[in-house]
């Protein structure tokens, strides 16, 4: 098959020309930094735009500017679409011997990272829109694999992430996030000074992933942070306690509530067996024994009973400013009869109370006044909240002291779920962890069209 072919010639180089040559058209459309356009192409695979560099030696990715090449070759950049046409820069490129790195390496080009196979202008447009919107938007828009925006992503952050980050950090927040069925986690460290933006995060949820996160950050790091704010669990404790023992501890509001409204479940299983032993009793007082199965429905609980129990669950667990008619209803009726899940409900609000106080420094007054409660509230899950939060008195106390009670780190857990959620959680934890730090770590992609 013939394919036109446009080739610079000799005419003069004015817009205001009727025949403007097609290198100039181009040169003009796509501006790339260090070179212009030598010839243009229609080939099957798209338009083809040969790049002729601006003289000059070899530069290393190091920086080091090379006397000379040790060989060359020509590569393809997928650059941003022409219309439907996929659009291929193309451009000699050379090797060269660094001695600041003291090997062969490929010179950098302006209009690419080192080792990307697709432009800047590409790359920063698909990291500014796996910022904001789903994997497959991404990947049928700009006509390309999930592997090359996983690629791209990855590539994207190490070039702009912060490097640092690290340094000056004296408030942290710690968490753990599931990324993958099976129990596969990861654990991420936040700053609580810098609206709650992801520092550092890493496989794995013991004390050891902290621990070497500590590691990082030096013991003169480690020494300068001021609070640590984390879950209820024993491994981020015990990492704190032995790498940055000056620090405070906090624990998370959010983990407190997730606890009980885990309680409040238990809670539901529990007042539903409560009532079906109570049916059960009085089957057995009414009626006379019978020989052989009991029938079906005698030990079942009275179908209303079973219902709202079943009924409860978003009653008791929603904000009650979100409540809808129908929950509310539920929860008026399960104060009209004096159920032990409405106690429930209200030890919950209670303690989510702690957290809305008008004066914070009454929480440690209010705090006790609902260990007292839930300890003798007779409903063993609440029993045994009880002294989960007593054993952790303090360190709840401490968020609420120093103001990261507000934690930004809620945010971050859903957000993390949302990036999953959109489809980027199923691939390995590197991937994951690029796109956390694409979405959560404060970077602020411009697209080529913005700058
Ligand atoms: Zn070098």
């Amino acid at each position: 098959m013939l394919t036109p072919r446009f080739r610079s010639d000799q005419a003069t180089d004015s817009v205001s020309e009727p025949h403007v040559r097609v290198t100039t058209a181009f040169n003009k459309m796509l501006s790339i930094p260090g070179a212009t356009v030598a010839s243009v192409e229609f080939t099957p695979e798209g338009v083809v735009v040969g790049l002729r560099r601006r003289k000059g030696r070899p530069r290393c990715p190091c920086g080091w500017k090379g006397s000379g090449a040790y060989d060359s070759s020509v590569r393809r950049w997928r650059h941003l679409d022409l219309g439907s046409s996929k659009l291929l820069l193309q451009a000699p490129i050379r090797r060269l011997h660094c001695r600041r790195c003291d090997r062969v390496r490929t010179e950098t080009v302006r209009w690419a990272w080192p080792r990307a196979r697709h432009s800047r202008d590409f790359e920063d447009v698909v990291g500014w829109l796996a910022q904001r919107t789903d994997k497959t938007t991404i990947t049928r828009l700009l006509r390309t694999s999930w592997e090359t925006v996983a690629g791209i992503v990855e590539r994207v952050v190490a070039e702009q992430v912060d490097t640092r980050r690290l340094s000056g950090l004296l408030r942290i927040g710690v968490d753990e996030v599931s990324y993958r069925k099976g129990h596969r986690y990861l654990t991420v460290v936040a700053d609580h000074d810098q609206a709650g933006r992801v520092v550092w995060a890493a496989e794995g949820k013991n004390a050891a992933t902290l621990e070497a996160f500590y590691d990082q950050l030096g013991e003169t790091g480690c020494a300068d942070l001021q609070a640590v704010s984390m879950d209820l669990g024993a491994a981020f404790k015990k990492a704190t306690d032995t790498k940055a023992p000056q620090a405070r501890q906090c624990v998370d509001p959010f983990h407190l509530v997730a606890l009980a409204n885990e309680a409040i479940n238990k809670a539901r299983r529990w007042a539903w067996n409560l009532q079906r032993d109570k049916a059960r009793q009085a089957a057995a007082l009414a009626g006379p024994k019978r020989r052989g199965r009991p029938p079906a429905e005698s030990p079942a609980p009275p179908r209303d009973h079973a219902r709202w129990v079943k009924h409860s669950r978003w009653a008791l667990l929603k904000d009650p400013d979100a409540l809808l008619p129908s929950q509310l209803d539920v929860l008026h009726e399960l104060r009209r009869s004096g159920s032990a899940l409405y106690r429930c409900w209200q030890l919950k609000e209670g303690l989510r109370d702690l957290y809305r106080l008008p004066d914070p420094s009454d929480a440690a007054a209010h705090l006790d006044w609902w260990l007292a409660w839930a300890c003798r509230s007779r409903i063993p899950s609440f029993v045994t909240l009880s002294k989960t939060v007593r054993d952790n008195r303090d360190r709840i106390l401490a968020a609420i002291e120093l103001g990261l009670s507000n934690s930004k780190l809620e945010g971050l857990n859903s957000k993390i779920r949302l990036i999953n959620h959109r489809g980027y959680g199923h691939h390995s934890a590197t991937a994951l962890i690029a796109m956390i730090y694409l979405c959560c770590g404060g970077l602020t992609i411009r697209l080529p069209t913005e700058r």
